[in-house]
C-alpha cells in the first residue's frame, strides 16, 4: 500500500520538530503541521521567553549589589516595552532557525491545523487529507483553566504573560508548581508588587522539602507576599483594576493583572483520537508504551501530550528514539529515571535524583548532607540571601541518591551533579573529587559529616531504588 508521506507529525514543538527532523535525515518523506507557531511552547510561549524574562529581572539586585564593590550606579529603570521588543526579536529568529532546518532536512510544513482522521490519514483545516505510514501526535498541553470561577476571563495564563503591553504594577498569580514561581520571582524582580496564592501549605509540591522551605524563606524576604492555603473565589473588575476575593479567610486583594498557573493540560480536545481508537487518560493524555506507540499501531505520541515528564529535553529524546526506531533501524529507548532538572526562581533551584522525604518511603538507610551558607559575593554585596545544597545519600550502599541546590547558578551546577548521579556516583566518589575553591559548587565535595541519619526501615509497598 502507498501513501503520500511515510510520517505525518503534528506540532512543531520540541518533541515533533525533532522526530521530523530525524527522520527525514533517515530518508523518510515527512510532513509537519503546526498551527501557531514553529518552535511550539518551549521557543514561543515557554523556556525561552521566560528565561530571557528572568535575566531581565536580575539587574535589579546586579545593580543594588554593585554598591558594595564601590561602583557607583546612577538611577535604574526599566522599560518594558524595550526589552519586550528585544525578546520579541529573538523569539522570531528562533522560530525562523526552527522552520529553515526542518525545510533543509526535506520536511515538507504546513501552518494550519490537523486532525487524525484515521490509523494512516491526517486531516487538514484546509480541507485537504494526507495519508501517512506513520502518525507522530506531538501536540503539547495547555494552560489549565477553572471553569468555573467567576470572573475567569478577566485573569490570563502563561500564554498571555509574555505579550503583556504594559508591566503590573501589582500581580496576583494562582499557583504553586514552577511556572507560578517563576514568574512571582520575575516579576518581583523588574520591581512589580507580587502577591503568590497557592491551595497547598507549601509551593512547589513534590520537590524536596528543605528546597520548598527554603525558597520560601527567600521569596519572602524578597517581599513577595505567598499566601498559602487559599483559593480564589472570584475576579472582578473594579475602578482601581482587578479584585481578587478569597475562600479561606484572606482579605480581597486588587491588582493590576491576575495569572493563573495552576498546571496544564495534554492538547487532545478536538483531535480525533478517540474516534480512531487511540486510548487516553483521565486528563486527556495519549497512553503510550516505552516506545511512544499508542493502542493503534500506526500511531504514535511524544512529549506533554503523553504528560509523562513534562519538559523539552524530554519531548526532545523521545521524539528522536522514535524516529530512529522507527525509521532509522536503530531502536533505542528514552530513560526517564534521574532527570535533572532546575526551577528559574530567584534564587535558583536545581534538583536531580530523590527528595529525602521520597528517599525515606524506600525505607533504606539514609545519610543526610546539608549545609546553608551566605554565598562569597553577597558577604561584601551585604544583600540578605543564603545558599542550600544537599545530598541525600543511601547509608549501606553509600549511593547519592538525590542532590539538591538552591542559589546562584544551581540549574548549570545540577546538569553535571546529574551526570554523576545517573552513572551511581557515591558519596566516597564526590569526596574523592577535589573542590574547586572558591565556588559554591565545593559544599558538593567538602560536606563530611552527615548532619542527619535515618536508620534502615521496613515500608510496606516500598518503591524500588534507581
Ligand atoms: C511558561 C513555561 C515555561 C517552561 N519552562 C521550561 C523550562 O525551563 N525547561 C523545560 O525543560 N521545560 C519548560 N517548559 C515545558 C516545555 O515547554 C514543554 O515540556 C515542551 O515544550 C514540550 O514539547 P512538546 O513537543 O511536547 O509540545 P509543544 O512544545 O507544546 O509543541 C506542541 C505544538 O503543537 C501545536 N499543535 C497543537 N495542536 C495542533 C494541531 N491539531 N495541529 C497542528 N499543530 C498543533 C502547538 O501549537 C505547539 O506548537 C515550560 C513550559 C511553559 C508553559
Amino acid at each position: 500500500m502507498s501513501f503520500d508521506v511515510d510520517l505525518f507529525v503534528i506540532g512543531g514543538g520540541s518533541g515533533g520538530v525533532r522526530a521530523a527532523r530525524i527522520a527525514a535525515t533517515h530518508g523518510a518523506k515527512v510532513m509537519l503541521a503546526e498551527e501557531y507557531r514553529m518552535g511550539g511552547t518551549c521557543v514561543i510561549r515557554g523556556c525561552v521567553p521566560k528565561k530571557l524574562m528572568v535575566y531581565a529581572s536580575q539587574y535589579h539586585e546586579h545593580f543594588e549589589d554593585a554598591a558594595g564593590f564601590g561602583w557607583t550606579v546612577g538611577p535604574a529603570r526599566f522599560d518594558w516595552p524595550t526589552f519586550m521588543a528585544a525578546k520579541d526579536k529573538e523569539i522570531d529568529r528562533l522560530e525562523g532557525i526552527y522552520g529553515a532546518n526542518l525545510t533543509k532536512a526535506g520536511v515538507e510544513i504546513t501552518a494550519q491545523r490537523a486532525t487524525v482522521a484515521g490509523p494512516n490519514s491526517v486531516r487538514l483545516a484546509d480541507g485537504r487529507t494526507v495519508s501517512a505510514w506513520h502518525i507522530l501526535v506531538a501536540t503539547g498541553a495547555r494552560p489549565s483553566t477553572d471553569d468555573v470561577l467567576p470572573g475567569r476571563e478577566l485573569a490570563i495564563s502563561s500564554n498571555e504573560v509574555f505579550h503583556l503591553p504594559e508591566q503590573p504594577k501589582r500581580i496576583v498569580i494562582a499557583g504553586g508548581g514552577y511556572i507560578a514561581v517563576e514568574f512571582a520571582g520575575v516579576f518581583a524582580g523588574l520591581g512589580s508588587e507580587v502577591t503568590l496564592v497557592y491551595r497547598g501549605e507549601k509551593i512547589l509540591r513534590g520537590f524536596d522539602e528543605d528546597l520548598r522551605d527554603h525558597l520560601m524563606a527567600e521569596y519572602a524576604k524578597k517581599g513577595i507576599r505567598l499566601v498559602m492555603n487559599e483559593t480564589f473565589t472570584g475576579i472582578t473588575r473594579t475602578e482601581a483594576g482587578l479584585t481578587v476575593a478569597f475562600r479561606n479567610g484572606h482579605l480581597p486583594i486588587e491588582a493590576d493583572q491576575v495569572l493563573m498557573a495552576i498546571g496544564r493540560k495534554p492538547n487532545t480536545a478536538g483531535l480525533g483520537l478517540e474516534a480512531v481508537g487511540v486510548a487516553l487518560g483521565p486528563d486527556g493524555q495519549i497512553i503510550v508504551d516505552e516506545e511512544s506507540r499508542t493502542s493503534v499501531a500506526s500511531i504514535h505520541a511524544v512529549g506533554d501530550v503523553t504528560d509523562r515528564v513534562n519538559l523539552t529535553p524530554v519531548a526532545i529524546r523521545e521524539g528522536h528514539a522514535f524516529a530512529d526506531t522507527v525509521f532509522g533501524g536503530k531502536r533505542w529507548i528514552p530513560d526517564h529515571a534521574v532527570i535533572p532538572t532546575a526551577v528559574f526562581s530567584e534564587p535558583e533551584i536545581g534538583t536531580v535524583g530523590l527528595s529525602e522525604e521520597q528517599a525515606r518511603l524506600s525505607g533504606c538507610a539514609l545519610d543526610i548532607y546539608k549545609a546553608t551558607f551566605r554565598p562569597m559575593k553577597h558577604t561584601i554585596s551585604g544583600r540578605d540571601t543564603r545558599m542550600l545544597m544537599k545530598l541525600v545519600v543511601d547509608g549501606e550502599t553509600d549511593r547519592v541518591l538525590g542532590v539538591h541546590i538552591c542559589g546562584p547558578d544551581a540549574g548549570e551546577m545540577i546538569q553535571l551533579a546529574g551526570i554523576a548521579v545517573k552513572m551511581g556516583a557515591t558519596k566516597a566518589d564526590f569526596d574523592a573529587t577535589m573542590a574547586v575553591h572558591p565556588t559554591a559548587a565545593e559544599e558538593l565535595v567538602t560536606m563530611r559529616t552527615p548532619t542527619e541519619r535515618h536508620p534502615k526501615a521496613i515500608v510496606a509497598g516500598a518503591p524500588r531504588l534507581p
